[in-house]
């Protein structure tokens, strides 16, 4: 197990022959040397679209668990506009309808 002088801790080397401070990309596999402990790709173009996805996926979970009523809504606001097509004028009728009504009171 190396050590990182700067910080003192220790730095896990998965593959055992990687240079001190180095990590090995979760994309490709190759050795980087990482900005923060919580890179775990490489700069390669491939890899960064891939890291991209995966913190996207996992900031939608995390989104989706937070707001769980919001995909219901979600998907009956996208039935009411798949319905609105099929019935062009019905809500022009009824926005009708409710003007006459309010004009009464
Ligand atoms: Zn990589």
């Amino acid at each position: 197990m190396a050590r990182d002088p700067r910080k003192g801790k220790s730095v896990s080397a998965p593959r055992g022959r990687l240079p001190e401070g180095a990590k090995a990309c979760r994309g490709c596999g190759g050795a980087f040397t990482p900005r923060n402990r919580l890179q775990k790709f490489c700069t390669r173009t491939a890899c960064f679209s891939e890291r991209r996805a995966e913190y996207l996926k996992r900031y939608m979970d995390v989104w989706r668990r937070r707001h769980p009523d919001y995909w219901k809504t979600e998907r009956q606001r996208q039935y009411l506009s798949s319905w609105r097509k099929t019935h062009p004028n019905y809500f022009k009728k009824w926005r009708e309808k409710q003007k006459r009504l309010r004009r009464k009171h």
